[in-house]
């Protein structure tokens, strides 16, 4: 598993190991260096307030420690950003009794279908029974979509016709999960960003109408981000934090991407704990994120 989050990290090892990890090489510690760490951290989509912290952070304590080289800071970043990832509760939470439900949210087209498809084949590996709530009601092509990852994952689907309302649908979802002692329920929701205030008020919809069945539903309200959008990922998550109770991030498309470090300002300064991470297209292409594992397969 860690050799499969290296591979799919590949992209953003790369701009960490061609950029940081070159630049302290044989060199000593400066001003001249530090600007240039900055402007690497920076273009690895880092952010300017979490690049900011880290290089305080490298140079208390090449001060404190004495420092003789410019490597000596490698081990005091990747520590430093271990800290900022295992701040979180990544774990996911579950119902007590009864289905966990998990809504999840986004924009289109950063793979919300796909993982919701990825996390019922997971749940089903573990033994656990799994339903699919089609709450994006407004474009077919996302319920069709969403048939043909239930149908891979081998889960059922409950959905209604297009244009219908979302919180009937997800209500409709989650009096049958009941019924069928479902363990796992994934609601997929509608992912028009136009308008804000309307996108607020149908997630808060969804869960005022779904706590009439389960008083402590939503468990989770994972918000999916797309790690190649970088600085875009963060604003998203940003937006969403205001708009609904988002608990957790999955951030997909890292694979193909090196703008992998935006994982540091999602957790740092929205304070989101990232739960799992998109690695490939296919349906076992998602891993739970393991804070620790992520800055050790960064620089190893
Ligand atoms: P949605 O509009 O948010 O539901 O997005 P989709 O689930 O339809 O995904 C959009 C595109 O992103 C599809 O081509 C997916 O195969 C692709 N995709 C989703 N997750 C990943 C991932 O982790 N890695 C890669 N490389 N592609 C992904």
């Amino acid at each position: 598993i860690f050799d499969r989050l290296k591979q799919g990290l590949t992209k953003t090892r790369k701009t960490f190991q061609d950029t940081v990890a070159t630049l302290v090489h044989r060199r000593s510690i400066d001003a001249e260096l530090y600007d240039e760490l900055e402007e690497k951290l920076l273009a690895a989509d880092i952010g300017f307030d979490t690049t900011t912290a880290l290089l305080e952070r490298m140079k208390k304590e090449a001060r404190r420690q004495s420092f003789q080289t410019a490597d000596q800071l490698i081990p005091v970043l990747k520590e430093a950003m271990d800290e900022i990832l295992t701040a979180q509760d990544h774990a996911m939470h579950t119902a007590a009794q009864g289905p966990t439900v998990i809504l999840v949210v986004g924009v289109n087209g950063v793979g919300k279908t796909t993982t919701i498809g990825k996390l019922a084949h997971r749940y089903t590996l573990e033994g656990k029974r799994v339903m699919i709530a089609a709450g994006d009601t407004f474009r077919a092509a996302a319920i069709e979509q969403l048939a043909v990852w239930a149908e891979r994952a081998n889960v059922p689907l409950v959905r209604q016709a297009i244009g219908s309302d979302a919180a009937a649908v997800i209500f409709d979802a989650v009096q049958s999960a009941r019924a069928r002692q479902v363990d796992v329920l994934l609601c997929d929701t509608a992912g028009r960003l136009q308008n804000k205030s309307h996108l607020m008020d149908e997630l808060r919809k969804i869960v005022r109408i779904m706590k009439r069945e389960i008083p402590d539903a939503p468990h989770e309200v994972l918000l999916v981000v797309d790690a190649t959008t970088g600085q875009n990922a963060l604003s998203q998550a940003a937006m969403f934090k205001e708009v609904a109770d988002v608990t957790g991030v999955i951030l997909t498309k890292l694979d193909g991407t090196a703008k992998g470090g935006v994982i540091l300002p999602i957790s740092r300064e929205l304070n989101l704990p990232i739960k799992w991470i998109g690695i490939g297209e296919q349906i076992d292409d998602l891993q739970p994120f393991m804070a620790s594992s992520f800055s050790e397969a960064l620089f190893s």
